[in-house]
């Protein structure tokens, strides 16, 4: 059926009347249709809301003032743009696909509303995107419908087509305008990674036509289309780039272009998302056929997609990541956080230089600290290391990155520190050491100074009674490496007040962290639910499951590096360490076997040693014979399957996890996903650990624990509160808020 605005208004009045009458007229306000001479200006201004979103309802009334433009024949060109200071259009409405996922709105209508890209494709008039921020998903549909494309130079300006992220793939026209405007492999490149470019990169790939200084966009945009509106042009299509021609003349091109693309996207994700292998599917089969039958091929794929698990609960962790947003890491009190713009840190080693390295780079001027100047000079390197990383990738200007070092003043006293407004400790993980330098720091330090440690495992409170104002000391728990791992576990100790703590969270936010409010307990919530499960890769390995074999199945599962790959990332003897503390803390359950002692003593202490359960050679990772002399020669029992080793492997970790959430350690359910899943790399496409123990049920892990406790011990005895939820049949999330 044709496109036009009569076949078009069936769908629009069938939407109507599933929609909230509020809706409809917060849209009206949302977005307005100014006319500037014989150019029509349409702005998205999202009414009362930060972001501007494509919701069904947004889609109608840009369809209805596209009309509007149509009807009034003094309009002769149209600019879209936004009035929101750091986002073009953040994407389509993300709850609304929530629900459409459960069946309360029409899949089958929303997907018609691609027709609304199409009809601003095919107006007579010639039409500008004018982008400044963000340009995500919907939106940058929106601007590939759009004639041309004209960008601010803003650093805010990013653009992309993210939905994998969410399981999803472009659905409103992005797998098939992206490829025709800019050919098929970065296009595959945009769509299956789900990355952003700056204006820079997109006008080199040829995604915007046009770059302008951020205070003239509109104005540039406008008077473009003045011009426009004179020629009347329209874009023609440029043809295809030779190499794209090539492409589609070699017999099976595009066939090889998207297997290859399939082979990286399977070797990345061992297959656990179906989002971009569906996108390549659609791609493949589309590219360079007709529009109408690319978008039904889209359409038919998005549609499938978001009703799978792996789109739901992607969808469940964006949640989680606006809720960490929001999060003001208090409750009931308002504090105001104190700005944070010179910190010390104590202790140049591994943490301490990666530390001083983000503080740096997010402009906040450090004195490092150490006992010696050669730690020092190692801190220096290992945080100049990060930084030359960055511009050998083009992420940082030379010129910034000597800026960024000069941020950095090291010494080996306390010279400089009586006015920081933060000092981090990553001293050695020792109590005595640590008491010791926090006696010394409130000596000398003015009482506003916040007093951080980055302890694993020790108690803040038992590190706090030895300064004399306990309320400004707390954890500020950075994980390893401190530049790429996105968690920070901020820990009020029994006397730490309100004030500090929602400091440390607005602070790390600004660092670009995630950060989780974890109250004082031995290894926190993310060590602590880590314990038990390298703990019992030792167990399995005991048990004669071959290293290699017990990380690539949890691999498949979803992990990052299976348990060995950490321990040896980690380090044996950190891990044996913080194992003793957990053992000391929480008993039986947390015993290390007793092997794991002599792999130390052997100093097989992992990655950095060159050799711990694994052995490390010009750069490859290789199984080590010898290793049996220390795990023995038993081998495996058959009934030691693959799916036994995960569920013991993971179901560990949901126990300890559910202990967390007994014991009230956070404040929120959510809060151990989020920790899990941003300090571990637990599955996202599971939701996180306690959504994936509620999508298998309290009853069943019970009774596999229980199963476990008969076959493999005592360390597997199911938490009262699991025991309870399988009874109740309840679930971790079932009475969550989690927004
Ligand atoms: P590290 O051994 O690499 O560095 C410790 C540094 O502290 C050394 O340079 C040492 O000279 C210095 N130091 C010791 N006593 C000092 C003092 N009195 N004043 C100033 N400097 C002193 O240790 P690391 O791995 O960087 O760990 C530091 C802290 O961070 C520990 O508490 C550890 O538990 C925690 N942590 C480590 C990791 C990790 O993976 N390495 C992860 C999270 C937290």
């Amino acid at each position: 059926m044709e496109l036009t605005r009569d076949t078009f208004q069936q769908t629009v009045q069938q939407f109507k009347s599933q929609m909230k009458p509020e809706s409809l007229s917060i849209a009206e306000k949302s977005l307005v249709l100014e006319k500037k001479g014989p150019v029509a200006l349409i702005w998205f201004d999202q009414h009362e809301e930060k972001a501007n979103k494509l919701s069904s309802a947004n889609m109608l009334r840009f369809f209805e003032l596209l009309c509007q433009v149509e009807d009034d024949p003094s309009l002769k060109a149209l600019v879209v743009a936004s009035k929101k200071p750091s986002i073009f259009i953040a994407g389509a409405d993300i709850g609304e696909i929530k629900t459409l996922a459960s069946g309360t709105t029409s899949a089958d209508s929303l997907m018609k509303l691609q027709s609304v890209f199409t009809y601003l494709e095919r107006m007579n008039i010639p039409s500008i995107a004018a982008i400044h921020g963000a340009s995500m998903g919907g939106g940058t549909e929106l601007a590939l419908a759009c004639d041309y494309r004209i960008a601010s130079d803003s650093p805010q300006t990013k653009i992309g087509l993210p939905e994998v992220l969410l399981g999803l793939i472009p659905g409103w026209g992005g797998t098939q305008r992206m490829p025709r405007l800019i050919g098929l492999e970065q296009s595959l490149d945009m769509i299956l990674t789900g990355k952003t470019v700056d204006a820079s990169k997109a006008r080199k790939m040829g995604l915007v036509d046009k770059i302008v200084p951020t205070e003239y966009l509109v104005e540039k945009a406008l008077s473009w289309a003045e011009e426009l509106a004179q020629s009347g042009k329209k874009r023609a299509f440029e043809g295809q780039s030779l190499k794209e021609k090539l492409l589609g003349t070699v017999p099976g091109g595009v066939w090889f272009v998207c297997d290859q693309a399939r082979k990286k996207v399977i070797e990345k994700t061992k297959g656990n998302f179906p989002a971009p292998l569906a996108a390549i599917e659609v791609i493949k089969k589309t590219y360079g056929g007709s529009l109408d039958s690319g978008l039904k091929e889209e359409a038919d794929a998005f549609m499938k997609l978001m009703i799978t698990p792996e789109s739901q609960n992607l969808i469940h962790v964006f949640y989680l990541n606006e809720g960490v947003k929001k999060d003001k890491g208090v409750e009931g009190v308002r504090v105001a956080a104190r700005s944070i713009v010179q910190a010390g840190v104590v202790g140049a080693g591994v943490m301490g230089g990666g530390i001083s390295q983000l503080f740096a780079a997010k402009g906040v001027r450090v004195r490092l600290k150490d006992v010696q100047w050669d730690a020092i000079t190692k801190g220096f390197a290992a945080a100049k290391r990060i930084f030359q990383k960055l511009v050998d990738r083009r992420k940082m200007k030379l010129s910034d990155l000597d800026n960024a070092m000069e941020r950095i003043a090291g010494c080996t006293d306390y010279s400089g520190f009586k006015k920081l407004d933060l000092i981090v400790e990553a001293a050695v993980e020792n109590l005595e050491v640590k008491r010791a330098i926090f006696k010394e720091l409130d000596h000398l330090t003015s009482p506003q100074t916040l007093l951080a440690s980055n302890t694993s495992s020790l108690s803040i409170s038992e590190i706090a009674s030895s300064t004399k104002n306990p309320e400004r000391v707390l954890g500020m728990h950075f994980f390893n490496p401190v530049e790429k791992m996105p968690l920070v576990e901020i820990i009020a100790g029994e006397k730490t007040s309100p004030e500090a703590v929602g400091t440390l969270v607005a602070f790390s936010k600004t660092l670009g962290k995630t950060p989780i409010v974890v109250k004082d307990s031995p290894g926190f919530v993310v060590n602590r639910i880590l314990g038990p499960y390298l703990n019992e890769a030792v167990h399995l390995l005991t048990e004669g499951v071959r290293p290699s074999q017990m990380d690539s199945v949890m691999e498949k599962f979803g992990m990052p590096m299976g348990p060995c790959a950490l321990l040896d990332e980690v380090g044996l003897d950190v891990a044996s360490k913080v194992a003793q503390v957990l053992y000391g803390a929480f008993g039986e359950r947390m015993k290390a076997p007793e092997n794991m002692a002599q792999v130390v003593s052997e100093k097989r202490l992992g990655k950095k040693a060159g050799k711990g359960i694994y052995v490390y050679e010009n750069g490859e990772r290789r199984e080590d014979a010898q290793l049996l002399n220390v795990f023995g020669q038993k081998s495996r029992a058959s009934d030691l399957t693959d799916e036994v080793v995960v569920r013991r492997l993971v179901y560990v970790m949901i126990n300890e996890a559910s202990r967390c959430v007994e014991e009230k350690l956070v404040r929120r359910v959510s809060d151990i996903d989020v920790g899990m899943i941003f300090g571990t790399g637990f599955a996202p496409f599971r939701g996180g650990l306690l959504k994936y123990a509620d999508t298998i049920g309290a009853e069943v892990i019970v009774s596999d624990l229980d199963v476990f406790v008969r076959k493999y011990g005592d360390r597997f005895k199911p938490s009262k509160l699991l025991q309870d939820y399988s009874v109740s049949r309840q679930k971790f999330y079932s009475s969550q808020d989690l927004s």
